[in-house]
């Protein structure tokens, strides 16, 4: 963001005064805000974010210093859930994000980019088939591991940095089982949806496999309907909330057009604005009523099995296991207890709490790209806590966590392994098969 040619001129899509009124500046949430907690700055604490916002809101101009504490915070929300006054930050911090974006001209090359990202990848299976089937030939041609061990990396500069924090390929890719209906496991109890993603679909086509797999366990015709795609979440916390919109409504089309007892999701960073579809349509005529009937439909999985009878993997699968909090489940879905009765319901599996676990670990979407330093330094803090466990599993809620910790793990961490809730189950289930 600090290439940014910035302009005063407000637009629709600054923060509402009725949210920013809310905070009373107590300071409550500082020691909540992992930038805060790195920094001790005010300007980088959610108290200091809301200050400069409303300066702004009552006329200051955008500067270079505001585009970058706006452009640090993690979007987490781990203010939120320490704020007594129920202030949205999150709200806040995208409709700031949005007027930033709609103030601002970037140089040409930055535009195209991020044009061909939000306004294409994400939105193209073909695009990431391509470009999947090209990493996966990096990856299992031994180039990786050449490129790596030669250190050509160092000689790439920042871009080689954020290399070991790319997403794998992992062929055969998860595009091919859209639009097809996986049956229960004996008696059919539910019938559900799954939205598989966008780039999930290449990066965690094993995940995805390892949820309809759990789902089925329990007795859950799994339909993929057609036609789904990117949730929009990355396009809201970029400031590009018309994208998302568009996508928003492409969803809701392809799976409202069935009947289902749940819409499932397992990650839970789109979890988060899938349920706030209706808070994003709610000015569209059209879309407010049927945004509204998706989102009450929405669930993340963990959230969705703990909700039911769940069927208890029998062999012992004898581990130890900690629970990293991903933000947009504890934070943005108040989902706490569920990932953790899923965890605690393996026999033989040792759950060790962590100090800290519903801090941010520094992944926060595109975050540890565009922010890698400040990243770097969240996860280094993370992985303290993490060791302090010594749990052999560090198990999360969200794909973009995994690949955060994965990172965390190799660099500071002892070889713990790290895995979706649901992969852990999915592996109980597998060793229960076994038997
Ligand atoms: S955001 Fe909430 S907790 Fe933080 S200063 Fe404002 S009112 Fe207090
Ligand atoms: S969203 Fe996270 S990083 Fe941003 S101000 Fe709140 S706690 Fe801090």
């Amino acid at each position: 963001m600090a290439d940014c040619i910035v302009a005063s001129e407000k637009t629709k899509y600054g923060p509402k005064q009725v949210d920013l009124d809310r905070c009373v500046h107590c300071g409550l949430c500082l020691n909540a805000c992992p930038t805060y907690r790195e920094l001790g700055l005010e300007m980088d604490s959610p108290r200091g974010r809301v200050y400069q916002m409303v300066q702004v809101a009552e006329g200051a101009p955008m500067s270079p210093s505001y585009l970058e504490h706006i452009g640090l915070c993690l979007a987490c929300r781990g203010c939120e859930t320490a704020c007594p006054s129920g202030v949205q930050y999150g709200r806040l911090v995208e409709a700031a994000r949005a007027e930033i974006e709609a103030n601002t001209t970037r140089p040409w090359h930055a535009r195209l980019f991020r044009r061909f990202i939000f306004g294409h990848l994400l939105q193209s299976p073909r695009t990431m088939t391509f470009l999947g089937a090209l990493l996966y030939l990096y990856e299992a041609s031994g180039l990786q591991k050449l490129v790596r061990g030669m250190g050509f990396l160092k000689l790439l500069g920042r871009l080689g940095e954020l290399e070991p924090l790319s997403p794998p390929a992992e062929s055969p890719f998860f595009f091919r089982h859209i639009g097809k209906t996986f049956p229960a496991e004996g008696t059919r109890r539910y019938r559900v949806a799954f939205l598989a993603g966008c780039i999930a679909n290449v990066s965690f086509a094993r995940l995805n496999e390892a949820t309809v797999r759990v789902l089925q366990k329990n007795g859950c015709d799994v339909v993929l309907p057609d036609g789904q795609g990117c949730c929009g979440a990355l396009h809201v916390h970029a400031g590009l909330p018309e994208d998302a919109r568009t996508l928003a409504k492409r969803n809701i089309d392809a799976f409202l057009a069935g009947e289902f007892d749940a819409i499932i999701t397992n990650a839970a960073g789109c979890g988060s604005t899938l349920k706030e579809y209706g808070e994003l349509l709610e000015d569209d005529a059209a879309y407010a009523e049927k945004a509204h009937r998706f989102s009450k439909l929405m669930k993340d999985v963990t959230e969705f099995l703990a909700s039911i009878p769940l069927r208890p993997p029998v062999e012992p699968l004898n581990a130890t296991v900690t629970y990293q909090d991903s933000c947009h489940l504890a934070h943005g879905q108040k989902v706490r207890t569920a990932p953790r009765k899923l965890l605690t319901a393996v026999p033989g599996l040792e759950f060790r709490e962590m100090p800290f676990s519903d801090i941010c670990c520094g992944s926060a979407g595109i975050y540890n790209v565009v922010q890698n330093e400040m990243a770097m330094q969240i996860l280094e803090r993370k992985m303290e806590s993490v060791n302090r466990t010594g749990a052999s599993i560090i198990a999360t809620a969200n794909p973009g966590c995994i690949l955060q910790l994965r990172a965390g793990a190799r660099m500071h961490g002892s070889g713990q392994r790290v895995m979706h809730v649901i992969e852990v189950l999915d592996e109980a289930y597998a060793a229960s098969r076994r038997r």
